[in-house]
């Protein structure tokens, strides 16, 4: 990476937004559920749809690469870190709408990608809105659930999704309907778009605020009992094999507890594998291929991993 044009974007950064929103060399351990990973050459935290066309402009003219991120709870940054720039869409970028009455009796609500589920889901039980208890708990932001079609006990993104306001590496503005963004089992055409969500709109339907709150409390208990949620890790490491469930398989395979330096698989649950003893990414990328390789061995099934693996191995250092 070209250091006079990383300083340059530094500073170009600076000019579209507070330089407290900047920083160079930040640790990727600091914005990931997993708490791990190496830095990221330039981090910018993005509080206006404007700092975010400013910055991916800044970018596109130094030529960095630009890395988006939520709340990092699908993300295993390698500990080598993260080269050119991360935009982080989170706390500064969370506004939810009021809801909007729809002709059809339906309601939509509005948020800007930052917004945490939870801040989304609560929105929607306030105002005794149905439709996303399910995603009550998911640790994500609503860009990132957008964008990995985050779903949970029967319920997926797909199922409330209207409309995204997105924007292209370019600084351009584009509105797709939830039709339009192919979206499947954990994933969406904003994988091999690389658009930027800003907003998502979704559409909930009239319901009993009691009976939406107590099913929301209901996942969030089930999540408590049954998922390692008090220790780092990004949630189901691998993708539900058809047929399978992961976490099943890879208890069948003897492997709850099996660790490889900091990292190990979840005593609590098979499929978390967690990062509970600090860990590198070395560690975590390791049991990865352990696991993958016994369960195919003794089981056939090829796990794939659903967390997103980005950055750079550490260098190499001669002894
Ligand atoms: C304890 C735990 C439980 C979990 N339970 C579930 C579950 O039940 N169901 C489930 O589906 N997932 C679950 N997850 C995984 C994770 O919460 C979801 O995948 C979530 O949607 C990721 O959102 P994020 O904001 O953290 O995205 P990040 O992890 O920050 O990013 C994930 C991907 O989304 C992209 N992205 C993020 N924001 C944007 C944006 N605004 N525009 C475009 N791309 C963007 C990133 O580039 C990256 O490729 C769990 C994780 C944990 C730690």
């Amino acid at each position: 990476m070209n250091a006079q044009r990383l300083d340059a974007l530094f500073e170009a950064l600076k000019a579209v937004m507070p330089s407290q929103q900047v920083g160079k060399s930040v640790p990727m351990s600091q914005f990931t559920t997993l708490r791990l990973g190496g830095p990221a050459d330039l981090l910018c935290q993005i509080a206006s749809v404007e700092q975010l066309s400013g910055a991916l402009k800044a970018a596109r003219e130094q030529e960095i690469p630009v890395t988006l991120i939520g709340n990092g709870s699908n993300l295993l940054v390698r500990d080598g870190g993260i080269r050119g720039l991360v935009i982080h869409l989170g706390e500064q970028f969370a506004q939810v709408t009021a809801p909007t009455p729809m002709p059809d009796g339906t309601f939509s609500l509005t948020a800007q990608a930052g917004a945490t589920v939870q801040k989304l889901c609560n929105a929607a039980a306030d105002n005794s809105l149905t439709g996303l208890e399910f995603a009550f708990g998911i640790p994500g932001t609503v860009g990132g659930a957008v964008y990995m079609n985050a779903g949970a006990y029967g319920g997926e993104m797909k199922d409330v999704l209207h409309s995204v306001t997105a924007m292209d590496l370019e600084g351009n503005t584009c509105v797709y309907a939830a039709e339009e963004l192919a979206l499947g089992y954990r994933r969406s055409a904003l994988m091999d778009s690389g658009h930027v969500v800003t907003s998502a709109t979704v559409t909930l339907r009239p319901g009993d605020g009691d009976t939406i709150r107590t099913a929301m409390r209901e996942f969030s208990q089930r999540r408590r009992q049954k998922q390692p949620i008090h220790l780092p890790s990004c949630g189901s490491t691998f993708k539900r094999p058809e047929g399978h469930f992961a976490g099943t398989l890879i208890e069948s395979c003897g492997l709850k507890g099996f660790r490889i330096g900091g990292a190990s698989v979840s005593q609590l649950h098979a499929g978390f594998l967690v990062n509970d003893e600090q860990g590198t990414a070395a560690d975590y990328l390791a049991l990865i291929a352990h696991v993958q390789n016994t369960v195919f061995d003794q089981t056939g099934v090829r796990l794939e991993p659903e967390v997103r693996i980005l950055g750079e191995d550490a260098a190499f250092t001669a002894v």
